[in-house]
């Protein structure tokens, strides 16, 4: 077994931003050229996620808008009041959907489904250093 990492990194916009970074993960994989395999896509992040689903725009307003509706902003959050950047909603929304998403590399290609998008999510964007996502690939060989 060989596993290789790269590191891309994003300038996510202020508030929460949903990022498209299917093709960045498939030109990993494609200049590995790895064949057969598994890629995780990770993000080390405590106030982001990684997900599948499609990249249809009214759905990712949808999306948003579920977030709005699960996590209010008119309640009380003890994390708000340790960190200057009162980001509890962001810790919560990325406890909620994850930190990882893997898909099988079948014939040089991410096998994903013909609707499927891998997106990196920033509840708390807007950070002047940015994000990074770890693109770990492994392979049987
Ligand atoms: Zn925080």
């Amino acid at each position: 077994m060989t596993a290789t990492t790269v590191d891309i990194h994003l300038h996510p916009k202020p508030g929460c931003d949903i990022i498209d970074i299917t093709s960045r993960v498939a030109t990993a994989v494609q200049q590995q050229g790895i064949q057969s395999g598994l890629v995780q896509v990770f993000s080390p992040h405590t106030t982001s996620a990684i997900r599948i689903n499609e990249n249809d725009p009214a759905l990712l307003n949808d999306f948003k808008h579920n977030i709005d509706r699960a996590i209010p902003n008119n309640v009380h959050y003890d994390h708000n009041d340790i960190d200057v950047r009162k980001n509890a909603r962001a810790h919560l929304a990325s406890f909620m959907y994850g930190a990882s998403e893997s898909v099988p590399i079948v014939d040089g290609k991410l096998s994903l489904g013909q609707w499927q998008s891998i997106f990196f999510i920033d509840f708390d964007g807007g950070r002047s250093e940015g994000r990074h996502v770890i693109i770990n690939m492994i392979t049987a060989v």
